[in-house]
């Protein structure tokens, strides 16, 4: 089971900013800008290329949304996304608020922000895309 299913099944805590039936999006732990988010099929699949069409399709489609609702929770020019997967092997797309091409620098040291501002950050998200809805 990977570190991303066990978020999915509850095992492990993390700062959820969106879910549907198929998809789960929630913050990295270790961003590298505020508002830093993965989007996740809850399937377990490692490769994102080998996901089938359909749940292919449907999480751009979801990262789509979550991106929508990110721009306008965060100040930034635009989001930025990424696809690496050499750490934890459950497809994942990297969603980041840029301003700058160095934003996008994984090689970079991650920031650490409180609990309370990952909480904060969260519920800033969550509240964006509510009135997407
Ligand atoms: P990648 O597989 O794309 O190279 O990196 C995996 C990403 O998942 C990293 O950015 C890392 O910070 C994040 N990550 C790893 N473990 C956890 C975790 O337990 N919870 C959360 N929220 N993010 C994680």
């Amino acid at each position: 089971m990977t570190i991303f299913s066990k978020i999915v099944a509850g095992e492990i805590p993390a700062y959820k900013v969106a879910e549907t039936i198929d998809y789960l999006a929630f913050l990295d732990i270790n961003p590298l800008a505020e508002g830093h988010v993965l989007v996740i099929p809850k399937k377990e699949v490692d490769y994102l290329f080998d996901l089938d069409d359909e749940l292919y399709t449907g999480l751009q489609i979801f990262a789509k949304i979550v991106a929508t609702g990110l721009r306008k929770a965060i100040s930034c020019k635009r989001i930025g996304v990424a696809v690496i997967g050499l750490e934890v092997p459950h497809a994942h797309i990297h969603l980041i608020p840029m301003n700058n091409v160095s934003d996008l620098n994984f090689a970079r040291p991650k920031l650490s922000f409180t609990p309370e501002q990952l909480h904060a950050t969260a519920e800033k998200i969550r509240e964006a895309l509510k009135q997407d809805e």
